[in-house]
């Protein structure tokens, strides 16, 4: 995985050492290496901060965060870019005491992980909606339960088993169609895991999909 843009970077280099006299072509060439590089560079934090997670040198801050900040957060990322696709961006605030333990930094970059890939999965014209609720039970202290749903492209039984595992990615040739590195879902379930948490996908091919997991309250 971490070959491909790497030679594309190499091969792009020697096309344009080849062909110096022509500015077109190698600014051509200049424009591949950025992207590329770009590439390698998200595809190797990932790989570290996924590499920290699994060998328990990631040290989560607990503390008390505030839901709204998250949520404001969540809302400034995601309405510029559903406006631009004419999706419908829902965020539902269902909770009255706005607290909740975890560390905020990982918790926001669950939620925009998740968020972005519905935004990246779903039409144009599309809805998502992330709700944000207090859920009591029986002899359960209340939690707070976090769910992204979207209308977009949905995800097979089958695949829905390997997705939360990194470089695992949905149907045929998600990687040329849609791009991504199959490791945010690897990395979102081990934050979540860290919490000691779950967290579950329910989707239908064609129909969208759901993202849900909990955190305890304060
Ligand atoms: P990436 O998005 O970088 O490929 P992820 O680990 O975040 O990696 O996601 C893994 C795969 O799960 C995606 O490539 C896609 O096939 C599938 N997926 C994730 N979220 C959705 C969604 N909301 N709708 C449809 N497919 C999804």
């Amino acid at each position: 995985e971490i070959r491909t843009p790497m030679n594309a970077i190499i091969g792009m280099t020697d096309i344009a050492k080849a062909n110096m006299s022509d500015m077109n072509k190698v600014e051509e060439c200049l424009d591949k290496i950025e992207s590329s590089s770009q590439h390698l560079l998200t595809l190797i934090n990932d790989i570290l901060d996924l590499s920290k997670i699994e060998s328990g040198r990631m040290t989560l801050v607990s503390r008390t965060m505030s839901l709204d900040k998250i949520a404001d957060k969540v809302e400034m990322l995601m309405r510029p870019q559903t406006d631009e696709k004419n999706i419908t961006f829902e965020l539902k605030r269902d909770y009255v005491r706005p607290i909740v333990v975890g560390d905020e930094l990982r918790l926001s970059q669950i939620l925009i992980n998740i968020a972005g890939n519905a935004l990246k999965f779903t039409h144009e014209n599309g809805k998502i909606t992330v709700r944000i609720q207090e859920v009591y039970s029986d002899n359960k202290a209340a939690r707070i339960k976090f769910s992204i749903k979207d209308n977009g492209i949905g995800i097979s039984r089958e695949d829905q088993k390997k997705i939360f595992i990194a470089f695992e990615q949905a149907g045929q040739n998600s990687s040329s169609k849609y791009g991504g590195t199959g490791l945010g879902l690897a990395i979102c379930r081990e934050i979540i895991n860290a919490h000691k948490q779950t967290i579950d996908v329910v989707s239908t091919v064609g129909v969208g999909s759901e993202f849900v997991f909990t955190l305890p309250k304060a």
